[in-house]
């Protein structure tokens, strides 16, 4: 096992495009990082550079205390797991997991031993002598983790390795995964655009964008303390509900309409252009009548019941002329039955120990 470190590295295709801008990391022994972004932010590049398949134009990588830069990827003692499982149709699952081992001329002893373990691991003892065409989706998966596992590299890659499996399988892929690691322990670098499957399974978080950095940390950091809006939206679902506001007479005047007090720990200025922040589930949805200090009129627009709880999407009620639908949009999320219907005036009351405040303009958080 070992620790990888990304120090200031940078990406160009051709002479004009440069798509990773300078990104420094450092995942540790054992972790199980996840990288999350958009499509397109970088993450696959940045996970190719660390495998040594696409090349580096500025910064350093390291595996372990190695500076890898000029490694090629075969001698870099890692081992990847791709979404479309490249699995070899003419040969059985044991011959799949055992190839690299016997490329590397490996005593057969040995390569039988590192194959069972594996598909003990992996639950595939009954499937040795398939081959990939009689298998499903979930058990190709779990035979090209074990090809990953037989080589017992210093580090894992997953590139979005569960994305073509369909939504029930990859939920029970993913707490395979997790488990596998934590029996493992060994260094696992994961790439996806699904904020799920980044909390659920990672020690730490990267979340890219436009091939920077805007956040790392534990999976609850960053949905306690999402350092810019960015991260607030991206970071649970349904996203952190952002409402634009303008600070006025010690509360924030609310675009679309409402009024919330402003936090005693972070200064202010009159006039201020802030955003503020709250997640669906901190928020109570209160008959029309009852009335408080801090508190939204609304019209309940969409209600969506899942039967554990149920989301109430609502609109502001104040003069929302310009502001669009979605930007005047606040979503609530109701642990109990709720008894309203479309159409219906409400109050959104929000627990505002648990707001979040941003720079109307940077998107920065505050305090
Ligand atoms: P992600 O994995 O986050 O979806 P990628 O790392 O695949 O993103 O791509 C990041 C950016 O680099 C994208 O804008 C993509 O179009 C660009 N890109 C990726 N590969 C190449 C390439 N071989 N040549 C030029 N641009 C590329």
């Amino acid at each position: 096992m070992a620790s990888v470190s990304v120090r200031q590295v940078e990406k160009s295709y051709g002479k004009t495009t440069k798509v990773i801008h300078g990104i420094s990391v450092d995942i540790a022994d054992g972790e199980f990082c996840v990288l999350v972004g958009p499509s397109g932010c970088g993450k696959s590049t940045l996970l190719r550079m660390i495998a040594g398949l696409e090349e580096i134009s500025a910064g350093e990588i390291l595996i372990g205390d190695r500076v890898v830069n000029d490694v090629a990827p075969k001698e870099r003692d890692i081992a990847m797991v791709f979404q479309n499982y490249a699995l070899y149709p003419h040969m059985t699952v044991r011959d799949n997991m055992a190839f690299s081992l016997m490329l590397a001329k490996r005593e057969k002893s040995e390569i039988d031993k590192r194959v069972n373990e594996a598909s003990s691991i992996l639950g595939l003892n009954d499937y040795l002598e398939r081959f990939p065409r009689q298998l499903s989706g979930g058990q190709r998966q779990r035979v090209a983790m074990g090809r990953a596992i037989v080589r017992n590299p210093q580090v894992f890659l997953f590139d979005e390795p569960l994305s073509n499996l369909d939504a029930k399988l990859r939920v029970a892929m993913r707490t395979e995964i997790k488990a596998l690691h934590q029996r493992l322990k060994t260094t696992a670098i994961y790439v996806t655009h699904d904020q799920i499957e980044a909390m659920t399974m990672a020690d730490k978080i990267v979340v890219l964008r436009d091939g920077i950095i805007e956040q790392v940390g534990a999976p609850l950091d960053l949905y306690d303390r999402p350092q810019n809006t960015f991260v607030a939206q991206f970071i649970g679902s349904p996203s952190m509900n952002l409402v634009a506001g303008t600070v006025a007479d010690g509360a924030v005047q609310l675009q679309g309409g409402g009024k919330v007090a402003l936090p005693s720990q972070i200064t202010f200025t009159q006039g201020q252009k802030i955003t503020f922040g709250i997640r669906p589930e901190h928020i109570q949805l209160v008959s029309d009548s009852s009335a408080g200090q801090d508190e939204i009129t609304a019209k309940v627009h969409v209600i969506e019941p899942t039967g554990a709880d149920t989301q109430v999407v609502c609109r502001l009620a104040g003069d929302t002329t310009g502001i669009s639908a979605s930007a005047n949009e606040v979503v609530v999320i109701a642990r109990d039955r709720v008894h309203c219907n479309a159409g219906d005036s409400v109050k959104l009351v929000p627990e505002m120990g648990r707001a979040h405040w941003f720079d109307g303009q940077t998107g920065k958080r505050l305090g």
